[in-house]
């Protein structure tokens, strides 16, 4: 019943698209929520370009293989002009699958399906680096960031993680990490604070309820042995936070903690480098984030390997941080040049180009 419902709502989309957009039209769709609409799209409008971005990684083929409805997903997908991915490896499974699963045949960027050719590439999605520079600088940011350091207790090192509450994001494993590390005195509550922000989501799916209890269940209990009647070793908010809120957390913090298991991209390990004016923060970064392609000069971690986790914490927590400034500084130019802008207007001319 979950596919029906899947195929119902790609139908929906695809007939209100079909609608509205004029003759000759360009159509962007987007994400895994409507893998369908390309097909169902060019089989009601043959006149308008389709374009199809994935924000979420393309798994390996032994593991896209397994999904029934393996063969309906690709070839609605691959009814677009133009299909990208965040990483050279997402666009590299999905053509060996049209080629294994389809007997698509592949010349480089292009797979060849049913008489149509069909751009198949890279593509990574960026922010809005201007406008997140244009915060960190205002004077509001500067006293937000004095307050916080100041609601903090003046910690020598201020700790970041920001996510969505999601099992793909590893916020338990890095609590685990920074509880050891306190554990086993490598580094001190009295001078670090970790500050999670714990965006709520689907609060309603069973999955989500777990990872919610696992990580509140850890907080609690790295306070209560490490905390004190005036401070908390760790703050936590399962709250949304605002756009400025967020820039003057990010220009607060010394250390981001950004560590999926997997991720399309992780839009937070790029708006931490464009608000981290001074280039004096470090980001620690799972290789399993998309970003981690680009930002590849970050402190990459695997967060499978706790060890691996600790040193790297605790290493960017007791360590000399200005020896990083230089990657930050070259981090900050990756993501300036590879903005919001940059990445829609490439994908476009693709389109343009490949229509
Ligand atoms: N975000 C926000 N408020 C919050 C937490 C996060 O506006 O309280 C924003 C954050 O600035 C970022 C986005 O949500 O732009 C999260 O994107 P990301 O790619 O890191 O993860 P996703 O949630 O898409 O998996």
């Amino acid at each position: 019943h979950w596919w029906d419902s899947y195929v119902a709502v790609n139908e929906r989309f695809a007939e209100a698209a079909a609608r509205v957009a004029p003759n000759g039209a360009t159509i962007w769709v987007h994400d895994y929520q409507l893998q369908l609409v390309p097909a169902m799209l060019r089989s009601l409008r043959s006149d308008v370009k389709i374009g199809f971005f994935l924000h979420v990684p393309f798994p390996s083929q032994e593991l896209f293989l397994r999904i029934p409805w393996r063969v309906q997903i690709t070839q609605g997908i691959l009814a677009a002009d133009v299909v990208g991915f965040q990483t050279l490896v997402g666009a590299q499974n999905f053509r060996q699958v049209a080629q294994r699963l389809l007997g698509c045949t592949v010349r480089g960027k292009v797979v060849e399906n049913a008489g149509r050719s069909v751009f198949v590439s890279t593509f990574p999605v960026g922010i809005n680096a201007a406008a997140m520079k244009r915060t960190a600088s205002n004077p509001a940011t500067l006293t937000r960031v004095r307050e916080l350091r100041e609601e903090l207790g003046q910690p020598q090192t201020v700790l970041l993680g920001v996510d969505r509450l999601d099992y793909t994001k590893g916020i338990e494993v890095r609590l685990r990490a920074y509880r050891e590390l306190l554990d086993e005195g490598r580094i001190d509550a009295e001078k670090c604070v970790l500050v999670q922000i714990a965006e709520p989501s689907r609060n309603d799916v069973p999955g989500y309820a777990e990872i919610r209890a696992q990580v509140e269940q850890l907080v609690g209990s790295i306070n209560g042995d490490h905390g004190s009647m005036s401070s908390l070793a760790v703050r936590y908010l399962h709250q949304s936070q605002t756009f400025e809120e967020l820039v003057a957390l990010y220009r607060t913090a010394d250390v981001m903690l950004v560590t999926p298991f997997r991720d399309g991209m992780n839009l937070v390990a790029k708006e931490f480098v464009a608000a981290n004016l001074d280039h004096d923060g470090v980001l620690i970064l799972s290789e399993f984030a998309g970003a981690a392609h680009e930002l590849s000069r970050a402190v990459l971690v695997n967060p499978y390997d706790v060890d691996g986790l600790k040193d790297a914490i605790e290493l960017a927590v007791n360590g000399d941080r200005s020896r990083h400034r230089s990657d930050m500084a070259v981090l900050a130019r990756v993501v300036r040049r590879n903005d919001a802008r940059r990445w829609a207007d490439s994908f476009l001319a693709a389109l343009d180009g490949a229509a």
